[in-house]
């Protein structure tokens, strides 16, 4: 569908036939007003997800700064429990000074069985109890100290151990968080993408609805019909020169005499049957009618100007170029100037060579069809175009 809308515009834009513009979906302005709503619905989606994903990613992103942060306290507490050991290790050397300083000052040999050297050398029964009691009391202070400082070791070194298995354990959540940003980043690409592409639809769209509406298509109106119809922004005199020879409304009828006789269109003089006649405007032919007792051989064309339908009517025609259905330009010959002699076999309302010019709003046979609203509808050519005054020549189609 959106290829199909880009190539319509395409189209557009080169100023080829309008007919390709039925193949997009919508058949008239109300469906591609439903499927704009449904880009527009497509777009909101995609971005809610585009920022739930953000969200995602964004909390991702503070887990792994949080492990990382952890990581970096516990590399500096593996750090201290280093130095803690370190300066347990002293502390144990110096409590093993300490105890063989003492040991001096009870003359204990330094040897392994140090303590029972000193017991079994006692002098007397009481120097044994003495001497055993001073052994035990230098064992048990130095087992306590030891023993101290050996369970910090192993606590420190439980915590060395703990914390590199935490970092190993940190390292690989941060792994897993990383390979899940990896995706969501992904994912986010595709909602991204996803968004841009229904925000090119909304866009293409709208430039469609807006094509169809300045058209003057209606709301249900079948794009197909509607597009027939080349717009236009104004009207060109439809002849290459010539002369008003009588005004739109109320006027003496030139055969009847009748005073007030409504005349319809605006006659254009001084040409010789067979002159060829152009199209106001871009449209389409929407009506003709052949050799009339009163006007004669009659086109009308259809235009939509800057989004507003008109029909514009050429009466008296000699010949007739185009058939109904047809798209005209705006130098397109139609036909050609009669209502002189070579019409006057059938022709009673005209008394020489003219065109009758009408203008009218709607589209006459296709909007309305009966003539009376087709009068009522009916505006003063020399409003619609600049004409010289009555008498004076133009040559020029502008
Ligand atoms: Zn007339």
């Amino acid at each position: 569908m959106r290829k199909i809308v880009k190539i319509a515009l395409f189209i557009l834009l080169l100023g080829l036939p309008v007919t390709t513009y039925a193949s997009t979906n919508a058949n008239n302005l109300k469906e591609l007003r439903q499927e704009l709503a449904a880009y527009k619905a497509k777009k909101a989606a995609a971005d809610s997800s585009k920022s739930k994903t953000q969200g995602e990613i964004n909390s991702s992103k503070n887990a792994i700064s949080n492990a990382q942060n952890e990581i970096e306290t516990n590399k500096i507490k593996i750090e201290q429990a280093k130095k803690d050991i370190q300066a347990l290790n002293i502390e144990i050397e110096t409590t093993q000074k300490k105890i063989n300083e003492l040991m001096k000052t009870y003359e204990i040999s330094s040897k392994d069985n140090a303590y029972m050297e000193y017991i079994f050398n006692a002098k007397s029964i009481s120097d044994l109890i003495v001497r055993m009691h001073a052994s035990q009391k230098i064992a048990e202070y130095n087992d306590g100290l030891v023993t101290s400082y050996e369970e910090k070791i192993s606590e420190n070194e439980k915590l060395q151990v703990d914390l590199a298995n935490r970092e190993v354990e940190l390292n690989k959540k941060i792994d897993n968080l990383e390979s899940a940003i990896d995706s969501l980043g992904n994912k986010l690409s595709s909602f991204i993408e996803e968004a841009l592409d229904a925000q090119s639809d909304i866009d293409s769209t709208q430039k469609l609805i807006n094509y169809y509406v300045n058209l003057g298509c209606g709301e249900t109106e079948n794009f197909n019909e509607c597009v027939k119809v080349k717009g236009d922004t104004g009207f060109i005199k439809p002849l290459n020169k010539g002369t008003i020879t009588s005004h739109f409304g109320y006027r003496t009828h030139p055969i009847t005499g009748q005073k007030y006789k409504f005349h319809s269109g605006t006659d254009i003089g001084g040409n010789a049957e067979g002159t060829n006649v152009y199209a106001a405007a871009n449209g389409m032919v929407g009506k003709i009618i052949n050799r009339a007792s009163c006007g004669g051989n009659q086109v009308y064309i259809y235009h939509t100007i800057n989004g507003v339908k008109y029909t514009t009517g050429y009466m008296h025609l000699l010949s007739i170029n185009v058939k109904v259905g047809d798209t005209v330009t705006n130098q397109s010959v139609i036909g050609t100037v009669g209502g002189g002699k070579k019409t006057s076999s059938y022709e009673r309302c005209s008394t020489g060579p003219h065109l009758h010019f009408m203008i009218g709003k709607g589209w006459y046979g296709s909007t309305y069809v009966s003539y009376n609203t087709w009068v009522t509808n009916l505006l003063n050519p020399i409003n619609v175009i600049k004409f010289p005054a009555k008498g004076i020549f133009f040559y020029s189609r502008y």
